[in-house]
């Protein structure tokens, strides 16, 4: 009996020093933010290993969600995030690597996760025709489960859409969200946006040429994501326009154009010094990180990191990063 109670008794001193050390740990750690990349890949790709660009934002009771690339929901299912928790979008543009997973997240937490609030999408002009024509597109399927079968909720498959203009878009329980122009031309509009909690900063750049905009919207902030795209002056673009690049179904006069819509290396480096970010993150690319740093590096020394699908961000006194598939600290 003596032997059980001091076996109880260590375990119970035990228990209680765990409990003191993860509570330690969380209000030291204390992230205002916490950044999920779902996805980091640019444009219309086919790839089995990465999935499409999206980037979840979290902070206190807010989830919001930076643009719906391709498998967005795969994402969510492996960070066992319920997709009926995440009813706030902001689109950057409408480029289908953008966008492609809205019908996704629209329909399916709604028939099978019990969503039952409507799902509300800021983004550029044509937002709002894009969802009209997506309702009229999924008919069917909304007529049947909601009025004819299951009787899903009514609520749950409504959509508020706005098209938005540059300045504050949305602000609930402490966060504000700030749309900016970035330079995506001939894809205009285009934005990036800036997210604001609690003295914390982020901003997401969209797809972009180098912006001044940008520049002045994300001047200073703690978490700077950022796409980037092949060299401008890559030599691979000498030679015939209409010869195939190697390895690539891209011709060579279409690969500089779809560059030309972007940010290299060199010119991140150029962004990163005027922003002066605390962490500079690369997300929506299909370069080769070493090289692209080494372009970086020609303008830029402060901390740089490569986006990987399902890398978590914390934003707080500090910004730390965590690999998908490391515990949690
Ligand atoms: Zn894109
Ligand atoms: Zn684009």
């Amino acid at each position: 009996m003596r032997n059980v109670s001091i076996v109880l008794a260590l375990l119970l001193l035990t228990l209680a020093d765990a409990r003191s050390q993860s509570q330690s740990s969380v209000s030291s750690r204390d992230p205002a933010m916490r950044v999920i990349l779902l996805g980091t890949a640019a444009g219309p790709t086919f790839d089995a290993q990465r999935l499409g660009i999206s980037t979840l934002v979290e902070a206190g009771s807010e989830r919001l969600l930076f643009d719906a690339g391709r498998s967005l929901t795969t994402g969510m299912a492996r960070m066992a995030i319920n997709p009926s928790d995440v009813t706030k979008v902001f689109l950057t543009h409408l480029h289908s690597d953008h966008i492609i997973s809205l019908p996704e997240l629209y329909l399916f937490p709604w028939a099978s996760q019990g969503r039952n609030v409507p799902l509300q999408v800021w983004g550029p002009n044509g937002t709002r025709r894009m969802f009209a024509h997506l309702q009229e597109a999924f008919a069917f399927d909304i007529r049947i489960r909601r009025d004819v079968d299951e009787k899903f909720s009514p609520d749950g498959i409504r959509v508020i859409a706005t098209d938005i203009r540059e300045g504050s878009v949305y602000e609930s329980n402490g966060i504000r969200v700030t749309a900016f122009l970035v330079d995506h031309s001939p894809v205009t509009p285009a934005f990036g946006y800036r997210i604001d909690y609690q003295g914390r900063s982020i901003a997401i750049s969209g797809d972009t040429k180098p912006s001044d905009n940008l520049v002045k919207f994300a001047s200073g902030v703690d978490l700077l994501i950022h796409e980037v795209a092949r060299p401008k002056q890559d030599p691979a673009f000498i030679g015939p326009p209409d010869e195939l690049l190697p390895n690539s179904r891209q011709t060579r006069g279409r690969a500089k154009i779809i560059a030309e819509h972007h940010t290299d290396g060199v010119e991140a480096g150029r962004v990163f010094q005027r922003v002066k970010p605390k962490l500079a993150l690369f997300s929506h690319f299909n370069v080769d990180p070493s090289a692209t740093l080494r372009l970086v590096r020609q303008n830029y020394e402060g901390p740089v990191e490569f986006g990987e699908d399902l890398m978590t961000i914390d934003v707080g006194s500090a910004v730390s990063i965590r690999r998908f598939g490391t515990p949690n600290r």
